[in-house]
Formats: C-alpha cells, structure tokens, sequence
C-alpha cells in the first residue's frame, strides 16, 4: 500500500483555502493608487537627480547618452548616494545582479559593513560602498558556463555595471539588498552572459538605424532604439503536489502522466474568472513588481488549465528584458508564499498548451516616433514600409540565427507541437500590409512616387494600426499593426538571446539596404523618393519567400515551405549549428554583437545545456519508472491476480472473465514499461558515451527522446489500469484544476 499520507496529500490540495479578503498578505501600501509606490524599490533617474550634486548627474546623463566613461569620482558620488538610499531603506548589503548564461539570474551579496580601526584596538563598524564596488565586482566565475572560453587557470570573470539600468531593492523575510544590474565578462573581456551582446546589438542597431534614417532624408533623428513588451505565460501548480513529482522537482516538467479526461476542450479557461487563490497571488505578485518599477499591466488566464499569462507595458529593450528577468524571479518567490510553485517551462504538461513569451517589439527614434507604425504624411509612411522591408529582409536572411536564439530543449518540445509556432520562421504582416507590398512589387520604375503613395492607400495607412481583424495566432513572426510579435520565445528563457538575433538582423538590414540606397541615390533621376520605392520594390520580391499568411500550424505549410527553401530545423542540435558556420553567422561579428571566440562559447554552452538537460529528464524518468511507476504496477498487478484467482473456478465466471481482461491489460502496460525502461537504459548510457558533443545530441535527440516518449506512453497507459489509491504521484485531473 502506498502511505496513506501521499493519497492524503494529493487530495488535500483541493480543500486549501485561498487566503481571504479580511487578512490581506500585502502590507497596507497596496491599497494606495498603485502610483503613490510604483517604483518605490528602485534608485530611477529623478531619485538620483534630487540627491546627486548637479555635475556628477550631468556627468550620468553624458554617460548615458553619449557611453562617455565616469570618472572615479563620480563613481564615487553615484555610490555613496546609492548607500545612503538603500540603507535608509533598510538594505545591509549589495549585490551585482547578472544574467550568466544559465538561463536565471545571479547574485552575490555583500554586507555595506567596513571596518574602521583608527587607533589600535579601538574598532568601529561603519556602511561603505566605493565607487569601485558600485562599477566593478569580481565573482567567482569559475562556475558559470562559459563555453570553454574560460579554461580554470583564468577563472576570473566581472560584473561591471550597466548604468542605463537603475538600481534596484530586493526585499526578503528580513532585509533587503540593493540590486546593481550588470554585465558579466571574463578578464579578457568576453561576454559570459546575456546583456552584453544585446547592449552590443542595440549600438548596431542605432549606428545603422540613424545612418539609413538620414539617407531618408530624416536628418534630425539622434538616436535609434528598440522596444520591447514580453507576454509571459506560466503555470502554478500546488506546492504539495508539486513535491510528490520528482520530475517536476527536477526538470520543471512532467514526464509521465496520463491526460485527464478534462483538459483545454471546452475552452473555459482562457480569460476566464480568475481563481481566488490564483488572483491572490497576482496580486501579491505585482504590487512586488510594481514596487520594482515593472509595468505590469495585464494578468489573464491562458488557455490550458492552470496556465496564466501577465504583461506589462512596453519598454526600452534593455530595460525590459532586466524587468522580465526580475519578474520572473519574484514571480517564483511570490508563487511559493502562496503554496503556488510557478512553472515558467515551455511545456510542462502533455497534450495541454505549452507556454511562450511574445515579445512584441519594435524601433522607437530619440523623439518617440515609432518606426513600425504607419505615420499620417507620405513621408512617414514611405519610412514606415522601408522599416518594413528591413524587419523582413531581417527574418528572411537571419532565419536560422533566430531559430538558433530560440533553441533549448525546453522549446523543442513547445515548438511545432500543435499550439505553438512551427520551427519554421516566417512572418506574418496581414491582408492590407500583403496588398501594399504586391502592389508595390508590381508597379514600375516610373511611376510618380508622390501618386503611387497615395494610389495604394499608403496616404491612409495609420488604419491599419486599428485592423486587428485578421490576427494570425499561427505565425512565429506577426505584424501587429504597428509592431512584430516574435511569438516562438520561449516562456523560461532570457529574451536577450532572442532579441539580440533579430536586432543585429535588423541592424545586418539596415547597413545593406542603406549601401544599395546610397548607390541608386547617387544613379537616380527620379529623386529620394523615386530610389527608395525601387529599392522597396527589390527587397520586397526578394523576400517574398519568408512571408506566409496561412495556417502555420499545417502540415501543408510545412511542404510548402520546404518548397522555398525555408529552414526548418525542428531540433536544437540542428538549429545551433549556425553558430559554427562563419558563412551564416558573419553578420553578428560584423554588427560586433560576437567575436569569434564569443561565438564559439555560444554554441558549446548551449549544446552543452542541451545534452545536460536531456540527460538530466531521462535520468529522472528512469528513477521514476523504477521506483514509483514499475512498483505501483506490481502491486496492481498481484491484487488483480488474486482477484481473478478467487473468482475463477467458482460461481462468478462472468466476472473472471472481466478480470482476467483487466489482469492483461495491467501485465501488458507493466510489460511495456520495464521493455521501454530497460531499452532506455541501455541506450542512455551508450549515448552518454559519446565524447563527441554534436554526435551525443543528436543521438539524444534522435534516440534518447523518442524513447522517453514511448515510455511515457507505457507508462500513462499503465496509470489508467492502477487503482487510485496505490497511483504514488498526483494525477492531471488533480494538478489542473485546483480552484
Ligand atoms: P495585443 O494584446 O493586441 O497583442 P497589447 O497592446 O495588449 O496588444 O500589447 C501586448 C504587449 O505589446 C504589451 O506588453 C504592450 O506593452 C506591448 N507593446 C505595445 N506596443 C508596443 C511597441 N510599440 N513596442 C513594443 N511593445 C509594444
Ligand atoms: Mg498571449
């Protein structure tokens, strides 16, 4: 018999009460207008003002405008400051606060304390930050993946502060520490994490942006940047059940767990009322956020059971991509003080939806002019198509690179399953934006560009912001009226790798497109807008093939874009491959976004993370094919055999029969588990010899996995036949529908 406790567990989850209305868990600042704290954790810009000498904030502002270095002293001003504000709020120590590339964020606290001894023997304890605390760190970096990059005599890495975003508090049960947002390099400078190549990116992105602007005839423009707003979607599951799953435990997913008879069909979840116990965490949860300054706006249920989504307003991409990292560990933190565990992987149930993280994104000028939407003169528009055709030039030339940002073993199970986008990368841009770009295909050289504007309904363009009629859910690259929607994101990852793709593609675009602007400008009679319509006209047809308005999900569309010739790799091992061809990857190390040597550690880090993971699932799978799976089978197995033994041969024939029925089905799945486990067994361990890494993946991939699958298979069939009270480990039906 299984230990009562365990049944007893599984069940008491149900009769858990969400926390009620008379003892709110927040402390009395939320029921204040969310402005009178947002942003009360964070050391923003206005602080700083109010408490800097006016020269050492000019100096902050020229640093961050213009990357000027700060000097010592205003390192040392901008710290003592920052000691004065964190400590007044109750922080003793600090932290930089870095996002290695292990797909979490990392910190490692110091006390402010110092020690004073100016007479011997008469010791005094006071609160310092230098300068060259606040700027600089050296963690132990050792231990963080780096590729082979950094072999262990050179175990030196830094953290370096990233002024452009602020500073920020922490709160735990007893103190709070002040967070300092960092790069993280080794000691020869190589990026060891995930901000550095997109803060690399988005100097490209704005060298090229303001260059090819200015070939438009938009002189004035200063700067370029890009923004961001990450939907995320994740799932809570009970705390109690979730330590009964040693695969959740361990690999945030479950790996065996036959479907419950109710899962996503009656569509009743998605926007549905929100649990009580769900929306107490929410809200927790973003008065938190909040608190950091993170804009969270919206909270809705998703679509699968149990499965919510939150998003804030959109921001500068740095910044939003540190917001989006914070959010999801305070998310994590939050969800435990609410008996909550929150799953951020991207595929933590079977046969449910798996979850993602639109990032929607676009370019934004110094002024605030959003690039990707259509303005209300000709001029704007025309800018607003050449953006156009340089977002689609971007995806079509870099489709690999951005499947390769997406690449984890995580999204390979989301990924092309039949809710999710297919790991085919296409964009979608709507009905109205496919009028305008055939038509601007079609029509000739000669044309009076002034009269083509008008004539294709370029003049009325700004409608198309409020189209949202013919929304493609399908597509992994979606226009959205007057921003792109890369939709294939994974819900666990960090969005820089991602991000840093597409916008080095787009700064690879830019530089391109304004080089052959530049030539046609020089050849045209015609004028501006004559050379920029016929450089529209090319790079629209030459990347008609990378558009796709259809079904993503179909396997029509999967022929088709094999057709024309569209990668598809539907694994990471496949889709990592880029990285290590130079003819595919140059533009990275041209935008400077990579070195060489980067690139390398790239791809061995994320191989590597791959196999471990892999390794790591089919590993649990097997302790829990043997010591939880198997035994329950056994047990079910000897009391069906006695229940048939005892009937048959007696009165109840009719019953034995019944029983011998069920006693087969039970030996057969019992069968087919240990044969799937024992097969998995020996293929593991042969895999795992493999001290070639690409050869391990791909056996992993083509071997290892499928055999999980089948197991799995075994297994769930296996759970339907075992009486209720030995199944050891919540069910499903008992995981999805807490209420
Ligand atoms: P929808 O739900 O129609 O996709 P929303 O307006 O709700 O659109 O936006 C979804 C996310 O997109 C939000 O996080 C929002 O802030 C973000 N977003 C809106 N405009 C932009 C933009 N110009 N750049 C980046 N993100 C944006
Ligand atoms: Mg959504």
């Amino acid at each position: 018999m299984p230990s009562p406790s365990r049944r007893a567990a599984r069940l008491a989850v149900h009769q858990r009460q969400p926390c009620t209305f008379d003892s709110p868990r927040l402390p009395d600042g939320h029921r204040s207008p969310v402005s009178a704290y947002f942003g009360r954790h964070v050391l923003d810009l206005i602080k700083l003002k109010e408490r800097l000498p006016r020269e050492a904030y000019q100096a902050l502002l020229a640093t961050l405008r213009g990357g000027a270095p700060l000097s010592r002293e205003v390192a040392e001003t901008i710290a003592a400051a920052a000691r004065e504000w964190a400590t007044s709020h109750g922080a003793t120590h600090f932290t930089h606060w870095f996002q290695p590339m292990t797909g979490l964020t990392a910190e490692k606290h110091d006390s402010f304390i110092d020690l004073n001894v100016q007479i011997p023997g008469e010791l005094k304890v006071l609160e310092k930050f230098s300068g060259s605390q606040l700027t600089q760190s050296e963690p132990d970096a050792s231990s963080f993946p780096s590729g082979g990059m950094r072999t262990t005599f050179e175990a030196r890495g830094y953290t370096a502060w990233d002024p452009s975003s602020p500073m920020f508090l922490v709160e735990s049960v007893n103190g709070r520490t002040l967070c300092v947002p960092s790069v993280f390099i080794s000691y020869h400078g190589h990026s060891l994490d995930h901000k550095t190549p997109l803060l690399r990116a988005l100097e490209a992105l704005n060298r090229q942006a303001v260059a090819f602007l200015k070939l438009l005839g938009d002189v004035d423009v200063q700067s370029v940047g890009a923004t961001l707003g990450c939907e995320q979607e994740y799932f809570l599951v009970d705390r109690d059940h979730f330590a009964l799953r040693p695969d959740l435990v361990l690999c945030d997913r479950t790996l065996v767990g036959a479907s419950s008879p109710r899962g996503q069909q009656f569509e009743d979840h998605y926007f549905g009322s929100i649990p009580p116990r769900v929306l107490a965490f929410m809200e927790e949860m973003e008065f938190e956020l909040h608190r950091l300054g993170i804009p969270v706006k919206t909270r809705h249920n998703e679509v699968a059971p149990m499965q919510f989504e939150m998003a804030p307003i959109f921001e500068d991409v740095n910044m939003a991509n540190d917001h989006n990292a914070l959010a999801m560990d305070v998310a994590r933190k939050v969800a435990l003080k609410h008996h909550f565990v929150c799953l951020f992987h991207e595929k933590p149930f079977e046969g449910l939806n798996g979850s993602g993280k639109h990032c929607n994104w676009s370019l934004v000028t110094d002024r605030g002019e959003n690039l990707l939407d259509p303005g209300r003169t000709p001029h704007q528009n025309l800018r607003f198509l050449a953006f156009m055709a340089v977002c689609l030039k971007a995806v079509h030339d870099h489709a690999d690179a951005l499947r390769a940002g997406i690449a984890t073993a995580n999204n390979d199970l989301r990924l092309g399953a039949n809710e999710a986008p297919p790991a085919i990368i296409s964009v979608f841009v709507g009905d109205q934006m496919t009028r305008i770009i055939e038509k601007t295909v079609a029509g000739s050289a000669g044309e009076d560009p002034e009269h083509f504007v008008i004539e294709m309904g370029v003049g009325k363009l700004p409608q198309l912001a409020r189209d949202y009629t013919d929304r493609n859910r399908t597509s992994p690259f979606a226009f959205t009226g007057n921003k792109f929607e890369f939709r294939a994101v994974g819900s666990s990852m960090n969005c820089a790798g991602p991000l840093m793709m597409l916008i080095a593609g787009v700064a690879d675009a830019l530089g391109q497109m304004g080089a052959r602007l530049q030539a046609k400008l020089g050849g045209s009679k015609g004028g501006r807008d004559q050379a920029v319509l016929e450089l529209l006209r090319e790079v629209f047809a030459e990347t008609t093939a990378v558009r796709f308005e259809g079904n993503n999900y179909s396997e029509e569309w999967r022929k088709e874009a094999a057709r024309r010739k569209l990668p598809n790799f539907t694994d990471t091992p496949a889709a990592l491959a880029m990285l290590r061809d130079p003819k595919r990857n140059a533009f990275l190390c041209e935008q400077g976004v990579f070195s060489e040597v980067e690139l390398a550690s790239r791809y061995n880090v994320a191989l590597e993370r791959y196999i471990k993971h892999v390794a790591l699932e089919a590993e649990t799978l097997l302790e829990m094919l043997s010591t939880l799976v198997i035994p329950a089978g056994e047990k079910q197995l000897a009391q069906s055999a006695a229940a048939w033994s005892s009937a048959s041969g007696g009165p109840a024939a009719g019953a034995a029969r019944a029983l011998e029925g069920r006693l087969q089905a039970v030996a057969t799945a019992l069968g087919d588990v240990a044969g799937a486990t024992h097969q998995l067994e020996r293929l593991l361990d042969e895999v795992l010899a493999i001290h070639d890494e690409p050869a391990c993946a791909r056996r992993l991939a083509d071997g290892v996995r499928p055999l999980m699958a089948q197991a799995r298979e075994a297994a769930d069939r296996l759970e339907a036949q075992v009486d209720d009270e030995l199944w050891p480990m919540p069910k499903y039906r008992e995981m999805l529908f807490v209420k």
